[in-house]
């Protein structure tokens, strides 16, 4: 399915700490497929595809330090955008009653979501609801909504089969207002394919019945179909807005990606099964994270970029743990610590760092750090690895040879004491403390 692609595609990149253009360029051209593949809109996936490689490869994200998740909120964004970023809401009518009109393909799903939405509105907005039986065509589709109706407690108006569809809207509108109906759900009868003769039809009802929704109800199972049907329907109807059902079946999904941007309408509502309370408002973002199946990944996301710090943190954790701190293995790391940015900033940014006895003399200070290595250099194995025997002759040699003086000596000697010994009480209290603790 196009989440099992995407994830894949995702999962494949989300890891990476350097993302470079070429991955980009893989990733896109592995989303590009899974849409195509998915059935999105071929125009639609070439502009999204451009879209995400421009933001993928700009400078915030292969320059960030997660840039493998910053790629894939670039792509969950995206997606959110294309199904119309925003929730849109159900427009109620200032003056009662709403009236929404479902129209759509004959077994799309009208007659169930008329019924579902008329009690989710219920609900929500504590209305009264009618429901207009306009289906004079399909055989028992009058006796489907009443079945519905009285499942719901929602009254349903019917006129029969013999009646035409647009006078009983008009009675039933009547109805409505008789009885104080604040809601009006009207369901008309779809075709197998869309004609000229159902279109005028509902032109009429649209007429009479001022519908503040028109819905299109789309089977999202149909893929592009549902698309290039949503798009027929809108140029005669002007449709406010699309219900896309069956959603929680084995669908491609590339429907809900497409029909936006394709026909300007937002999808207000998805199916998401048979029974009456399986209907839920559309989010863009949750539908996105859902085709990325990331779920909680994008909060993840919000984590570690507010973690950034503490993750250099652990990095820098990581890498003073690992040095055993002979003066020699000391000078090793200078060299790698040094590449990590200034000494300061990493120092810094060691939790806890600061309150620690012994900080204070840990202020490095970036220019003597040439000198720290050229006294290292000058020192024999011996005073490396046990410094407490440089007695005032060794530190002597080792100030010529290194061009220092003794008091620089001495100080390089009291920084690596209280160095251990800050270690030493760091690692106390810090979690998973190794045994054999190698500074005892
Ligand atoms: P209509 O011809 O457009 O009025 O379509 P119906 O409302 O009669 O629905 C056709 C079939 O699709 C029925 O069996 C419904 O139960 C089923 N159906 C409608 N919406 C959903 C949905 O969201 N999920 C699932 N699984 N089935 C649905
Ligand atoms: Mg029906």
């Amino acid at each position: 399915s196009l989440a099992d692609r995407l994830q894949a595609t995702m999962k494949k990149i989300r890891g990476k700490g350097k993302v470079s253009e070429a991955d980009v360029k893989q990733m896109a051209r592995e989303v590009r497929l899974a849409l195509l593949e998915a059935d999105v809109n071929f125009k639609v996936v070439k502009s999204f595809v451009k879209r995400i490689q421009e933001r993928a490869v700009g400078q915030d994200v292969l320059k960030s330090l997660t840039p493998g998740q910053q790629v894939i909120k670039v792509v969950q964004e995206e997606l959110t955008e294309l199904m119309g970023g925003e929730q849109t809401r159900l427009n109620l009518a200032l003056k009662p009653p709403t009236v929404i009109l479902f129209v759509g393909l004959q077994g799309a799903g009208k007659t169930t979501s008329a019924a579902k939405l008329a009690n989710y509105i219920r609900k929500m907005h504590n209305k009264k609801p009618l429901m207009i039986a306009a289906d004079i065509y399909r055989p028992a589709a009058i006796k489907q909504l009443q079945t519905l109706g009285s499942q719901l407690s929602i009254p349903v108006f019917s006129l029969g089969d013999q009646i035409n569809p647009v006078e009983i809207v008009r009675q039933g509108l009547e109805q409505a207002s008789a009885d104080h109906n604040d809601l009006v759900m009207i369901d008309t009868a779809g075709r197998l394919h869309v004609d000229d003769a159902l279109m005028d039809e509902l032109e009429q009802i649209k007429a009479v019945s001022h519908p503040d929704e028109i819905f299109l109800v789309v089977d999202a199972m149909t893929g592009q179909d549902a698309v290039n049907v949503a798009n027929t329907f809108n140029e005669r109807l002007d449709l406010t807005g699309v219900i896309m059902t069956k959603l929680d079946g084995d669908t491609r999904g590339g429907a809900a990606l497409s029909i936006r941007s394709v026909t300007g309408k937002p999808i207000k509502f998805v199916g998401m099964g048979e029974k009456m309370d399986a209907l839920e408002p559309f989010h863009p973002d949750r539908m996105a994270s859902r085709i990325l199946g990331m779920g909680d990944v994008l909060s993840l996301i919000e984590k570690a970029q507010a973690s950034v710090d503490e993750e250099r943190a652990k990095e820098m954790e990581q890498k003073l743990r690992s040095v055993s701190f002979t003066l020699d293995d000391f000078l090793e790391q200078i060299g790698q610590i040094r590449k990590m940015g200034p000494l300061q900033d990493l120092l810094s940014m060691m939790p806890g760092a600061g309150k620690l006895k012994g900080m204070k003399n840990m202020q490095i200070d970036e220019k003597k750090i040439d000198q720290v290595e050229a006294m290292i250099r000058s020192m024999t194995p011996l005073e490396k690895n046990d410094p407490e025997v440089i007695n005032a002759s060794r530190k002597k040699r080792i100030a010529l040879g290194s061009g220092t003086s003794i008091a620089d000596v001495n100080r390089l000697l009291k920084q690596f004491k209280d160095m251990k010994k800050m270690m030493k009480q760091f690692m106390g209290k810090t979690k998973g403390k190794k045994r054999g603790n190698p500074f005892n």
